[in-house]
């Protein structure tokens, strides 16, 4: 795995990614398993979701943090070798820095637990939902943090309608801009709303900071002056 890492595009090659009309059969260039997918780059590599996300370095980094701003921690993880610009890793690491900070702020959960859960689910959640499903996988991860603090189930009438306000407000905040997928951009809309989610339905402050991105440059899709996290500086 190491030795595919290109921070943006294919991870084999770098060239860009391109969405084909249907889905068909795809050989992932690394694990060599045969998915469906409309997703390949344009030289023909597709790679899996489950390649794509390596999860070992983040966690790492998450149990052993004391940090109680998930502005600050998102931005550490964003910048690590193993997180690329895009995909569906962001849907796992939403939920697991939410948790961290949820922990390290007073919060009672068991956090490798509650982290085994989340990447558990989050790895469920597909690359690319945001544009093929309707709904972010930022926002579904925001919903997995919700849904492990409030205990939620499908059967729990105590909490079940609490995550899914959290994910409707990222939801309808993100659908706001005219624009298209950035995982640095919808992450950080999750965070924020889960920061006042936190607050309101948790009873726990959450700290939080300027959070601009830190690697607009990779993205070739970025908004530039139009995105709200932009930093020029
Ligand atoms: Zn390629
Ligand atoms: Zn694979």
């Amino acid at each position: 795995m190491e030795k595919y890492n290109f921070k943006s595009g294919c991870l084999i090659c770098g060239k860009p990614i391109i969405i084909q009309k249907k889905e068909s059969e795809h050989t992932c260039s690394i694990c060599h398993k045969t998915f469906i997918s409309s997703t390949i780059c344009s030289e023909g590599h597709y790679v899996c979701d489950e390649c794509h996300t390596n999860t070992h370095e983040f966690v790492e980094l998450l149990l052993n943090s004391k940090e109680t701003d998930p502005t600050v921690l998102f931005s550490q993880i964003e910048n690590l070798e193993s997180v690329h610009m895009h995909g569906p890793e962001h849907h796992s690491i939403v939920p697991c820095v939410l948790l961290t900070v949820y922990k390290n702020s007073g919060g009672h959960i068991n956090l490798l637990s509650a982290i085994e859960t989340a990447l558990q689910r989050g790895k469920q959640v597909p690359g690319g939902i945001c544009g093929f499903w309707g709904t972010c996988g930022a926002a579904v991860g925001a919903g997995i943090y919700a849904s492990i603090v409030t205990n939620s189930s499908p059967l729990n009438s105590e909490a079940w309608y609490k995550p899914q306000k959290l994910v409707a407000r990222v939801i309808n905040r993100i659908s706001q801009e005219n624009a298209l997928r950035c995982c640095k951009r919808t992450s950080r809309h999750a965070i924020l709303e889960s920061i006042e989610w936190t607050k309101e339905y948790m009873g726990i402050e959450l700290k939080k900071n300027e959070f601009l991105c830190t690697l607009y440059y990779n993205n070739k899709e970025c908004l530039h002056e139009n995105c709200p996290f932009y930093n020029n500086k």
